[in-house]
This record gives C-alpha cells, sequence and structure tokens, in this order.
C-alpha cells in the first residue's frame, strides 16, 4: 500500500484534517479561494517528475513534448483572457513574478514608487526588509489622509519629486478601483516603467468587472490562486511582445528560477480555461455583490455604535476593510473572535494605524472563496449578519448560536463533496 496513509499517516491526518478545516468554516481570507477539481487533479498529477528549464521549444532537457504542449495551453489562454500580447507562466509565486520585473526593468538602486505597505501595498512593493526595499531606492506613495483612498494628484506630484524609474500600481489591501490611465499619464509625464500588480483583483478583470490594466501597463503581474481561483502561483504579462518579453522570460529564468513547476503550469492552464467560462463570469459577480452586501450590513447603524467603521466607508471590490480603532477590540481580538464563531479572516492594519502590525486595528474580510462555494446573495446578507453581530456584540457574543448560524450555511453548501483527500 502506497497510499499517504500508510506511508505517512502524520501527514495524511493533516491533510484530512484540513478538508475538514476548509468544509467547516466559513473562508473570508481575502487573498483565498478553493480550486476546482480539476486544479487540484493537474497539481496533483505526474508532470511534478518533469524538469524543463527553458521555455516551449528551447528546452534544456529531453522529453519535454507533453509539458510543452501544457506551457504553451497556458501562455495562450493567459493572453486571450487578459487581452496580453505575452505571457509567462513560470514564476512559483507571486513574489517570484515580482521580482522578475525588477530584475528585467530595473539596476539596483533605482528609484521606486510603490503604495506604502501600512496603506495596503505588498511586502515586494518596497517592505524594508524585502528584497525590493534592500536593492532600490523606495519613495512609497500613501493614501490621502481624509479619502483614505489613492489620490492621482498625490502620486503624480512625488512622481514629479522623486522621478521614479517605475511606478507600481496594486495592492493587498485596498478596496478601490485604480484609475489605470491616470497612472499611464504619470509614468509618461515623468518617464517611467509602469507596472501593475493586479494579484488580488485579476479574476474581476478577467471577468469584466474591473478595468483591465494590461492595456495602460508596461508590465502587468498576478497571482493565479486569489481572486482568479487557480494553484498558488503567479504570472507575468505585457501587451507589447517586442519591447520586454525576451528581459522578463530570461529574468524568470535563469534569473530567478532553475526549473518550472511543470504541474503547477498545468493546473494554471486548467484555471485559465475556466476563467473564461459564463460560470466564472457569474461567479466574480457574486463575490463583488458579496462584498457590497458586507459593506452594507457593516455601514448600518447598531455596526456604526459599537465604533466599528469601514475604511472608504465602502467597497468595489471583492473586499471590505473593517476599521476597529474605535471599537472595544482590536485586529486580533476580532480576528480570533471570528475564528471562534468559524469565520476564517485576517487581521490588517488601517491606514495611520495607531498599534502595531502584529495586532492592528482591523480585518481585511472577502468573498472570493464563499462565492467559489456557491453563495449569492442570500447567503452573502446572512454572513453579514453573522459578521456584523459578532463585532457589535465582541467578546461578550454569543458564540455558540453565530456558530450555528455558521454551520446552517456550510452544511448548506457542502464543499468538494465526495472529495477523498486520502485514500483509505
Ligand atoms: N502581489 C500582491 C498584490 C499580493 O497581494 C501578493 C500576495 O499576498 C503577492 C503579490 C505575492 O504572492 P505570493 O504569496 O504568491 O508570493
Amino acid at each position: 500500500d502506497q497510499s499517504a496513509s500508510a506511508v505517512d499517516p502524520e501527514v495524511a491526518a493533516v491533510l484530512e484534517a484540513e478538508l475538514a478545516r476548509q468544509r467547516g468554516t466559513l473562508e473570508m481570507i481575502a487573498s483565498e479561494n478553493f480550486v476546482p477539481r480539476a486544479v487540484l487533479e493537474a497539481q496533483g498529477s505526474v508532470l511534478t517528475n518533469k524538469y524543463a528549464e527553458g521555455y516551449p521549444g528551447r528546452r534544456y532537457y529531453g522529453g519535454c513534448e507533453e509539458v510543452d504542449k501544457v506551457e504553451t495551453l497556458a501562455i495562450e489562454r493567459a493572453k486571450s483572457l487578459f487581452d496580453a500580447e505575452y505571457a509567462n507562466v513560470q514564476p512559483h509565486s507571486g513574489a517570484q513574478a515580482n521580482a522578475a520585473v525588477y530584475h528585467a526593468l530595473l539596476s539596483h538602486g533605482d528609484t521606486v514608487m510603490g503604495l506604502q505597505l501600512a496603506h495596503g501595498g505588498h511586502l515586494t512593493h518596497g517592505m524594508k526588509i524585502n528584497f525590493s526595499g534592500k536593492n532600490y531606492d523606495i519613495a512609497a506613495y500613501g493614501l490621502n489622509p481624509e479619502t483614505h483612498r489613492i489620490d492621482m494628484d498625490m502620486v503624480r506630484e512625488q512622481a514629479l519629486a522623486v522621478r521614479p524609474k517605475m511606478i507600481i500600481a496594486g495592492w493587498s489591501a485596498y478596496p478601490r478601483q485604480l484609475d489605470f490611465e491616470a497612472f499611464r499619464q504619470i509614468a509618461d509625464e515623468v518617464g517611467a516603467f509602469l507596472w501593475t500588480d493586479m494579484a488580488h483583483f485579476a479574476g474581476l478583470v478577467a471577468a469584466g468587472l474591473h478595468p483591465n490594466p494590461v492595456g495602460h501597463s508596461d508590465v502587468v503581474t498576478t497571482t493565479i490562486h486569489k481572486t482568479l481561483g487557480g494553484p498558488r502561483s503567479g504570472m507575468i504579462l505585457s501587451r507589447d511582445s517586442s519591447a520586454y518579453a525576451k528581459k522578463l522570460n530570461s529574468a524568470v529564468f535563469p534569473g530567478q528560477q532553475g526549473g518550472p513547476l511543470m504541474h503547477v503550469v498545468a493546473a494554471k492552464a486548467v484555471a485559465l480555461r475556466i476563467a473564461a467560462t459564463e460560470a466564472f463570469k457569474d461567479r466574480q459577480a457574486r463575490t463583488v455583490e458579496g462584498a457590497k452586501i458586507l459593506a452594507e450590513r457593516l455601514n448600518a447603524p447598531d455596526v456604526a455604535a459599537a465604533g466599528v467603521g469601514l475604511v472608504t466607508g465602502g467597497t468595489d471590490v471583492h473586499l471590505v476593510l473593517v476599521d476597529l480603532r474605535n471599537s472595544d477590540m482590536d485586529g486580533q481580538q476580532a480576528e480570533d473572535l471570528l475564528d471562534d464563531v468559524g469565520i476564517t479572516v485576517n487581521r490588517n492594519a488601517v491606514p495611520w494605524d495607531p498599534r502595531p502590525a502584529a495586532v492592528t486595528s482591523g480585518l481585511r474580510i472577502g468573498t472570493p472563496a464563499l462565492a467559489t462555494r456557491g453563495f449569492g446573495a442570500a447567503q452573502f446578507e446572512e454572513v453579514a449578519d453573522i459578521l456584523a453581530a459578532a463585532l457589535v456584540a465582541g467578546r461578550g457574543a454569543d458564540v455558540e448560536a453565530l456558530r450555528g448560524r455558521v454551520k446552517r450555511l456550510t452544511d448548506e453548501f457542502p464543499l468538494y463533496e465526495g472529495l477523498e483527500q486520502v485514500r483509505k
């Protein structure tokens, strides 16, 4: 018996317990999703055995005829989905796609403008101890202190002052859409590259529910596993195949990586095919609608009276940022309380957060995984009400009652029905 349960019962137990955890809770981490079974199958396949350094038709290993086909499928699907002329589907992760962009377009010490981490930017957009912050001269831009939105006049003013070589549009925790045309104009005015990191909202772009940055940016990166709903990994796109293709390809391999993970590339191909379907569009529409339903409920007077608010007062995307600065709970306490209720979220700094990053005064709450699970308006209304009840009552919340309401939802919408993670 070579099954995981026979070979390694300890790991097998984790696989089973994690499946049970995912089934039994409401997953509301904005960067997570549930991959379709076809993606699990591709990612769990024998393609994991294959070395394929290089690119389709130009490999440094023999036996690549099958994996060449799958990488070509992934590339063609990515290009068609996002209206790009160039795609590189080899980055192992979002961070590695981003590292390749720096590597391809910049020299050590060049000036870069990205959104501050504390205002919703990503680590790879210039955080001090990330490779980006260590190797480049980072002049991060912040949010408008009054609106808590990205203010394109402020971005322009800063760009004129620091003359960056590259401007980054994109975020990890921000509830609004970006103005790519304005970013393009500013980049042109100061002679900077414009790189958009659409990791969070790529699924919305694919569904036509968010402006597509590809036409406005020199380079676009994304993860595949957030709203896009595929395997954990990254990719790079560009509207123009001639300008940066060679530099980007060689920045990924051999610049940043060795052999691509061909099982993951195959899983990406599957996810990108699914992302072109009507069912996917419907899912993304329910994702955005769900976030709006959360915003509406969390803006109600009973929630406001408990000192709980929303950053920017609402959302245009798949998440809301809850502001707990005036609540009795900090981000850590609220995350723990929701965890007890059966709702998984992450604490998150709010702009100008008075608390340290390990505690925070906020929560980031997203709807992509629940939309994938099948939730529509009625279920999101119930989820929003459970969240509101917990955040209003705080540590006095009736955890048992709320857990019961969560269980009714998870029972009604079974996840991976019939899937056995481990063969017995
Ligand atoms: N870019 C953005 C905007 C992100 O939010 C993230 C993930 O949190 C990444 C890149 C990095 O992706 P990964 O975790 O795959 O390295």
